[in-house]
C-alpha cells in the first residue's frame, strides 16, 4: 500500500500547471505569438544585472559557496535580513528567530507543520480567493482548511464571516498581500481590523491564534500604499517571504521565515520551526543564494515593467466591458467570467487562444485570473482576442 492522498495529489496536478502545459503545446502547434498565455505567475521582468554580477563574483572569488550551511541558514544572512527588515519597516526582530528557506512555499509548509498538532481538530483559516497550495500544505500538516468569504465589492475579507469562522480549534490564519489571485493589497486599516478580531478571540479562547503573513509580492505595489509589516501589529505572527517574484528568481528557490520575537514562547515556536524544517527535509537552503542575500537586499527587478502591463491590461479590459477588480499589486488581475461557470468560460476562452485560470482553483467561483507578468507585446496582441471573446458572449 502507498499513501493514497499523495497519490491523488500526484494524479491531479494543479489546474494552473495543466493550462501552462496546454499553452506550451498550443504554441508549438500554431506559433508562439498566437497564444496568449496568462496562466503562470512566472516573472518575465529581468533579474537585475547587479544580482547576476554578484552571483558570478561569488562563484569566481569566494570559497565554499556551494557548501552546506547551518540548518537555519548562514548567520551573516540572518543578521542581514533582520537589519534590513528593522530599518525598512521600523520593527524589532531577532536573527535567531529567522530561518532561511527555499522560497515561500517551504516556509509556509514549515510553519503549518510547526503549529499543527495532528488529530487535535486543529483548523487553519484562509481568505478566499486564495493561493491553492495553502490547502495542500495545511491538510498535509494535519489541519482542516476553513475558508472566509470576501466582500464581493472590494475582495477584502468579509470580517463578519471571519469572526464567525474562528473557534476554539483555530490554530492559525494565513493571509497574503499583495494578493494572488486578485492583486488586492491589505492597507493598514484592513490589518488593524483583522488583528483586532484575532486579539479579541485569543482572549476569548485563552490561547494564541497565530497569524502567518505570506508575502512573496511585498515589493510589487504600484500605487502609493505603505506596506503594513505584520510584526508591528500582532505579536503571534510569522512572516513567509520569497525572492522569487521581486528578483525574478523563482527557479532558484530562496526566501525566509521570520518568527516575531514577541510571539508567545517564541523560543519554543522556533524550535518547532527547526524541527518541522528538519522532518520535511527543508534545512539548508541553496548556499550560493543565501550568500547573495546580504549583497542584494532592497534590490528589485524593474517594477515599472509590471505597472505598465497592469495599466495596459486593466484599461483595455474595462474599455471592452469586462468587470475587473482593480489590482494595486502583485501581477494578477481578477476578471468576472462572462458566464456563471468559470471553468466553462476558461474553456471557451481557449477558442480565442486566451489561457485564463478559472477562479474555482482559488476556492472561489465565477472569475478568471490573468497573470500579467508576461511581455507587454503579449498583452497588446491579446486585446483583440479579449474583444472577440466578449462579443462571442454578447451575441450568444
Ligand atoms: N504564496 C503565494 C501567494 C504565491 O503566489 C506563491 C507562488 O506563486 C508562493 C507562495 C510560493 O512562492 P515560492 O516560489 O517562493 O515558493
Amino acid at each position: 500500500m502507498i499513501n493514497e492522498k499523495n497519490k491523488a495529489l500526484g494524479i491531479h496536478p494543479s489546474v494552473i500547471r495543466n493550462l501552462y502545459e496546454y499553452a506550451n503545446k498550443r504554441k508549438k502547434e500554431i506559433g508562439e505569438d498566437k497564444v496568449f498565455d496568462y496562466s503562470l505567475g512566472n516573472p518575465s521582468s529581468k533579474t537585475p544585472k547587479e544580482v547576476n554580477d554578484i552571483l558570478i563574483s561569488l562563484i569566481n572569488d569566494e570559497e565554499n559557496v556551494h557548501s552546506y550551511t547551518s540548518s537555519n541558514g548562514l548567520e551573516e544572512t540572518r543578521i542581514a535580513v533582520k537589519e534590513y527588515l528593522e530599518k525598512t519597516y521600523h520593527t524589532t526582530l531577532n536573527a535567531d528567530y529567522i530561518f532561511i528557506t527555499s522560497g515561500a512555499a517551504p516556509a509556509l509548509s514549515i510553519a503549518a507543520n510547526a503549529l499543527t498538532i495532528r488529530d487535535n481538530h486543529d483548523e487553519a483559516i484562509v481568505f478566499a480567493p486564495h493561493f491553492p497550495d495553502y490547502r495542500v500544505f495545511c491538510e498535509n500538516a494535519g489541519a482542516s482548511l476553513v475558508t472566509v468569504q470576501p466582500d464581493p465589492k472590494t475582495f477584502l475579507p468579509d470580517f463578519n464571516d471571519f469572526e464567525k469562522k474562528i473557534n476554539e480549534h483555530t490554530k492559525f490564519v494565513i493571509y497574503n498581500s499583495p494578493l494572488n489571485p486578485t492583486g488586492v493589497v491589505y492597507k493598514e486599516d484592513t490589518i488593524l481590523r483583522l488583528t483586532s478580531i484575532l486579539k479579541k478571540k485569543e482572549l476569548e479562547y485563552n490561547h494564541p491564534i497565530y497569524l502567518i503573513s505570506d508575502e512573496p509580492y511585498r515589493e510589487l505595489i504600484y500605487d502609493d500604499i505603505k506596506y503594513p509589516f505584520i510584526t508591528n501589529y500582532y505579536d503571534n505572527s510569522i512572516v513567509c517571504y520569497s525572492f522569487s517574484k521581486c528578483l525574478s528568481l523563482p527557479g532558484e528557490r530562496i526566501g525566509y521565515l521570520v518568527v516575531n520575537p514577541k510571539c508567545y514562547d517564541a523560543a519554543s515556536l522556533f524550535y518547532a520551526i527547526r524541527g518541522a524544517a528538519w522532518s520535511l527535509g527543508y534545512i539548508c537552503a541553496p548556499s550560493l543564494f543565501q550568500r547573495m542575500i546580504p549583497l542584494t537586499l532592497g534590490l528589485t527587478s524593474d517594477l515599472n515593467y509590471y505597472r505598465i502591463n497592469r495599466d495596459l491590461l486593466y484599461q483595455n479590459l474595462i474599455k471592452i466591458g469586462y468587470d475587473v477588480i482593480y489590482p494595486d499589486g502583485a501581477f494578477y488581475i481578477f476578471v468576472k467570467a462572462l458566464e456563471p461557470d468559470a471553468i466553462q468560460f476558461s474553456e471557451t476562452a481557449k477558442k480565442f487562444e486566451l489561457i485564463l485560470v478559472p477562479s474555482d482553483s482559488f476556492d472561489y467561483p465565477g472569475y478568471v485570473r490573468l497573470a500579467y507578468c508576461v511581455k507587454k507585446e503579449v498583452i497588446e496582441a491579446s486585446i483583440k482576442a479579449f474583444k472577440q471573446l466578449f462579443d462571442y458572449y454578447k451575441d450568444k
